[in-house]
């Protein structure tokens, strides 16, 4: 399963509504610095549910909205070649926000997208992304916490992790 689509929608630097999409294979976006590259890559995050706004390169969660717009909601859709579509949408309000998702339209847990992510193999918190600033902290890490980026790919991870709980137990 692959992403087929991505419709960024006053998401940050996408001021206007961006259809993008993708082919099978090898996709390479290319750009001057500060064109929005990398935003590319954090509104998917954004859509998969990342909650921290660090890990989205923002301070706040509403620095996601553009910020030229009078409009207060950014939105992303992801959409995957089974047909599913993924959509987070943000809203700012006066004491601060709302954040919504949606499968395949309608109005979803945070829970539900992620049962359906993980069915795929997909963990918005994992190394399926790879940050620019990730390689040189990866050559960085200890030979242990490297070890635990590698059980997480191959996913021994999520085992250790019920085994540890089944201990506790
Ligand atoms: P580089 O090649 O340097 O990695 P890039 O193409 O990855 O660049 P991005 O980091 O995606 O660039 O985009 C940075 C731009 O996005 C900056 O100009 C920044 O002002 C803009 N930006 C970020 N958040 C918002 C926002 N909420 N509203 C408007 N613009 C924003
Ligand atoms: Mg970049």
């Amino acid at each position: 399963m692959h992403i087929t689509q991505l419709e960024i929608d006053n998401f940050k630097s996408f001021a206007r509504k961006t259809r993008i999409p993708f082919e099978t294979g090898f996709t390479v976006i290319s750009g001057p610095n500060g064109s929005g590259k990398s935003n590319i890559l954090d509104s998917i995050l954004f859509a998969l549910g990342i909650t921290s706004a660090r890990g989205l390169r923002a301070e706040r969660l509403t620095d996601l909205i553009n910020s030229g717009s009078a409009k207060n909601t950014a939105e992303v859709i992801v959409s995957f070649s089974d047909g599913t579509r993924i959509t987070r949408r943000i809203k700012r309000t006066p004491n601060g926000y709302y954040s919504y998702h949606y499968l395949n339209g309608r109005l979803s847990k945070q829970s539900e997208i992620l049962a359906f992510l993980s069915r795929h193999g997909i963990k918005p918190h994992g190394y399926n992304i790879v940050m620019q600033g990730d390689v040189a902290r990866i050559m960085e890490m200890s030979d242990g916490e490297r070890r635990k980026i590698v059980d997480e790919i191959a996913g021994v991870a999520e085992f250790d992790l019920k085994r540890d709980q089944a201990m506790a137990e």
